[in-house]
């Protein structure tokens, strides 16, 4: 299959709406990353993104709405806290479990009564909602467990010969996958999954918001995830990403006494001068926004690095900073050594 990058002119999202109706999975942009996009109400579509990806079919997809009138499409119930947090948070980064309409295929849900929904920002994204008129189910348009792809350079690597076109809407606003919450009965949040809506936004708007375990802790196997998708390996390039949990001089003084040893680092901005290793950069040390954008491009920029393992800094875990820890945790597999 050949796979088209098209630049999204009204004619090409047009173009890539009649491949959806048709049943295929397009790549598209979206604020947080790029998605591969089907029909959410399209079984044999939806199982054509699992293929594409070699996602587990145990992993469900988030489906992308492009106005609250399509809400009811897809969810069953919408309770009061969810119809205040869509006024407050969408269209944005933030995505919603409720309970699904019949109308979503299993597939979709991964077997779940659950479903994913979000509004997302992105005008190409919208524009391409609105032409099909159908909800589009997309998850992150990477290979399974590769980093998130934030590029349409990136979806064309890891998905060339496998879907039939791509619409570039060039890098992403945040880089980061959306922030997942669960909601309760008496309108309590559960973080699932942080992303550029942070608890601190999340909890100017409800009165309680709780972290689960699997935010920011490997979950052992056998136990029952919240958000499925926790228990996968994900975000890891082929190279061994560990976290140093360290001041810079006592992470300078580590890696660079490691500097003939297939050793490189990962740092924030300027702090690359100092070191005597191959290194990859992720934005300024004070700049988590920046840290969001480059993270999954400079995770996928490591295996060019030729070296065996890559110390990265520790980012901080407030604000957004939370969700590049979360992500950095599983690129490591949970491995983080403390100085
Ligand atoms: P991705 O599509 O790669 O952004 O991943 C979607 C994330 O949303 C995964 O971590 C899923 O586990 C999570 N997710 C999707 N649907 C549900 C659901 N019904 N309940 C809980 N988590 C979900
Ligand atoms: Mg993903």
């Amino acid at each position: 299959m050949d796979t088209k990058v098209l630049i999204p002119t009204a004619e090409n999202i047009a173009y890539a709406a009649h491949l959806i109706e048709q049943g295929d999975v397009v790549g598209i942009p979206t604020e947080t990353v790029y998605g591969l996009a089907a029909s959410a109400f399209d079984e044999s579509a939806v199982e054509k993104i699992f293929l594409a990806k070699g996602r587990p079919q145990d992993n469900p997809l988030i489906v992308h709405i492009a106005s609250l009138d399509m809400l009811p499409l897809v969810a069953a119930d919408i309770p009061e806290t969810a119809k205040q947090l869509a006024e407050r948070f969408w269209p944005g980064p933030l995505t919603i479990i409720f309970n699904k309409s019949d109308r979503i295929p299993p597939a979709v849900t991964a077997g779940l009564s659950t479903v994913a929904v979000r509004f997302p920002s992105h005008k190409v994204a919208q524009a391409l909602i609105l032409k099909t008129g159908l909800p589009l189910a997309a998850p992150s348009a990477n290979r399974s467990g590769a980093p998130s792809t934030t590029t349409a350079l990136h979806v064309y690597n890891d998905m060339k010969g496998r879907i039939p076109a791509i619409l570039d809407g060039g890098s992403c606003t945040y880089g980061l996958e959306s922030t997942v919450i669960l909601l309760n009965g008496a309108g309590d949040v559960t973080l699932l999954r942080p992303g550029a809506v942070t608890v601190e936004m999340l909890k100017e708007a409800v009165p309680h918001v709780t972290i689960d375990d699997g935010v920011l802790h490997e979950i052992k196997a056998g136990t029952q995830a919240l958000s499925p998708g926790m228990m996968h390996k994900h975000y890891s390039p082929k190279t061994n990403v560990v976290i140093l949990d360290a001041s810079l001089p006592a992470f300078l003084s580590f890696v660079n006494s490691h500097a003939d040893e297939s050793v490189g680092a990962m740092v924030f901005d300027g702090e690359e001068t100092a070191l005597k290793v191959p290194f990859v950069t992720y934005g300024a040390a004070n700049d988590p926004m920046a840290q969001a954008r480059l993270l999954f491009q400079s995770l996928r920029a490591v295996d060019a690095l030729g070296v065996q393992t890559i110390y990265a800094r520790m980012p901080r875990r407030d604000g957004v900073g939370l969700a590049i820890y979360n992500r950095l945790l599983r690129a490591a597999g949970f491995e983080v050594i403390r100085l």
